[in-house]
């Protein structure tokens, strides 16, 4: 029998995620356009590899990033690059950065792929490569480079976890994966324990999938996979929160402004061992993953394989369009999407969920009140933080108070939104002031940066000029006090001159002379 563990607060919520569930997997077509944001999470933008009318094969990678944090991003279908050009991002921010549009050719031509049957002859460092090389991030939502998650660096670990725990409503992406590949999530999940040297991987389900898991257990059984334990987890929200999930499963705590891997565990979502299963065994790269389209204001609800760079109105399209009542676009689930201006915008890796509400399907914004102080926010944040401090500082905006309470450690669930009885929109205040801490941080480590280098000038200089000056104290030395080897030498020599013509009988009194102090006085010479 498993040992589970809970967590502090969390909401039982209305899932919703028939509507989308009950559909079966559809393969949504090659759209007319794809488009691909160049900015990627955590770094500066990735550099376009490709130029405008270049032809571009399905798997090519047409931008690289900066560094590990930033994997290539690769054309879904083949085509001609048509603009490389700021568009709008998926963002509610409604920013536009630059983009590389491909207009689709219909034919879907391919790299070459290379095929690796036989990974468990590779080393864990390949491995990385390989997951890095094919563009691979968290599915999650997060998008984090996997390579980089993946290398723990000297932290201990042992323990692979799988987030199945598609705790958010509406969503039904990862139930969908499970149930139609759950071989292929396994099989993932085999190659991260090799990537991680790891003999122990659980992998967590809400026990409101139950296809899912029959058909996890089936594969399981069907393979050599006795060291993956299939974990069913109560269905309370946000059960799939990372630390939430480690808690839930493990017991342990994620450190404070730590990581999974503090805690001896690395976790990954399903949807991310399924594409490191086809990056590592198939040689195909991240471009394509399952989005569930969902929500009253759409009329087919469903999942959808989807290429990446897909415009999200061709998403809509293919689910028969908007109903009479669509209200809002959301990307993501209701707690914590992020809703959309636009449907023009592409569906990036991250993109799990458009939810297209319905008139009154759920509370949009409304009219805040005074904090009464009921601290009903405080009752159901997973993290035990304590919203109601962190509105009060984040508004005035005391950003070093807001650290004292933990502010880096929210997860941005919204349960505290949910209950409070005056409609406080304090994950909004608390979003806001994360980004102007991230961005203070970013300010402050560039002045240190330029403070390092400036000092490390200063320093190199005064090492020369003390370089210089002890030079200059060696050179005046040496002309103030001749070196007198050269004297010494003339003076042997001089005695050898001397010495070499006389006859034997002389030469002991020769000798003796030329030994005599006088001989050595310089004015011999
Ligand atoms: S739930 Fe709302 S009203 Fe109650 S303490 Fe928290 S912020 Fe204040
Ligand atoms: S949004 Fe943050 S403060 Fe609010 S309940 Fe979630 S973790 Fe706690």
């Amino acid at each position: 029998m498993f040992t589970l563990h809970r967590f502090h607060g969390g909401l039982h919520l209305d899932a919703h995620k028939e509507d989308s569930s009950l559909a079966p997997l559809a393969t949504a077509p090659v759209p007319p356009r794809l488009i691909f944001p160049l900015q990627q999470r955590g770094g500066q933008n990735a550099e376009s590899l490709a130029s405008v009318g270049d032809h571009v094969l399905k798997g090519q990678v047409i931008a690289r990033g900066d560094g590990p944090m930033n994997p290539p991003i690769h054309a879904s279908s083949s085509g001609i690059v048509s603009a490389i050009e700021p568009r709008p991002l998926p963002h509610s921010s409604g920013l536009a950065d630059l983009t590389i549009v491909i207009d689709t050719d219909g034919e879907d031509l391919a790299l070459e792929a290379e095929a690796r049957p036989d990974y468990r002859q590779l080393a864990p460092d390949e491995l990385r490569r390989i997951i890095f090389e094919s563009g691979i991030v968290g599915l999650g939502g997060a998008a984090f480079s996997t390579a980089v998650k993946t290398d723990p660096g000297h932290r201990a670990i042992d323990t692979l976890i799988l987030n199945g725990a598609e705790c958010e409503p509406y969503i039904t992406c990862d139930d969908s994966l499970l149930r139609n590949f759950p071989h292929e999530v396994l099989e993932g999940a085999r190659i991260l324990m090799q990537v991680l040297s790891v003999e122990r991987c659980l992998l967590g389900i809400e026990d409101d999938m139950p296809e899912a898991i029959r058909a996890l257990r089936e594969a399981r059984a069907a393979g050599d996979y006795s060291n993956i334990d299939i974990v069913k987890v109560p269905a309370l929200y946000p059960s799939g929160g990372e630390k939430q999930l480690i808690r839930i499963l493990t017991g342990r705590e994620v450190p404070t402004r730590g990581i999974p891997a503090d805690a001896g565990v690395i976790c990954q979502n399903v949807g991310t061992a399924a594409a490191v299963f086809r990056a590592v065994v198939w040689g195909e790269p991240l471009i394509e993953r399952i989005v569930t389209i969902t929500g009253k204001g759409i009329k087919n609800p469903g999942n959808w394989l989807t290429r990446i760079g897909t415009p999200i109105a061709d998403l809509v399209r293919y689910s028969g369009g908007y109903s009479g009542v669509a209200e809002r676009l959301i990307l993501g689930g209701p707690m914590m999407g992020m809703s959309l201006p636009s449907d023009a915008l592409p569906l990036v890796k991250a993109a799990n969920c458009v939810l297209v509400t319905g008139r009154g399907e759920t509370t949009g914004p409304k009219q805040a009140l005074p904090c009464i102080r009921c601290g009903a926010c405080a009752e159901v944040c997973p993290v035990n933080l304590l919203p109601q401090q962190l509105y009060w500082y984040s508004r005035a905006d005391n950003l070093e108070r807001a650290q004292e309470y933990q502010l880096p450690d929210c997860i941005e669930c919204g349960c505290c939104d949910y209950v409070c009885p005056s409609h406080i929109p304090l994950v909004q205040y608390f979003r806001a002031a994360k980004s102007e801490l991230v961005a203070k941080q970013r300010e402050r480590s560039k002045a240190d940066h330029a403070r390092e280098r400036f000092e490390a000038r200063q320093a190199r200089k005064e090492q020369e000029k003390l370089e210089r000056a002890e030079a200059a104290q060696r050179k005046k030395a040496a002309l103030a006090k001749p070196d007198t080897s050269e004297i010494q030498e003339a003076i042997a020599r001089a005695k050898a001159r001397k010495r070499a013509p006389e006859p034997d009988a002389t030469a002991a009194a020769e000798r003796a002379d030329n030994e005599s102090p006088k001989a050595q006085e310089p004015a011999e010479n």
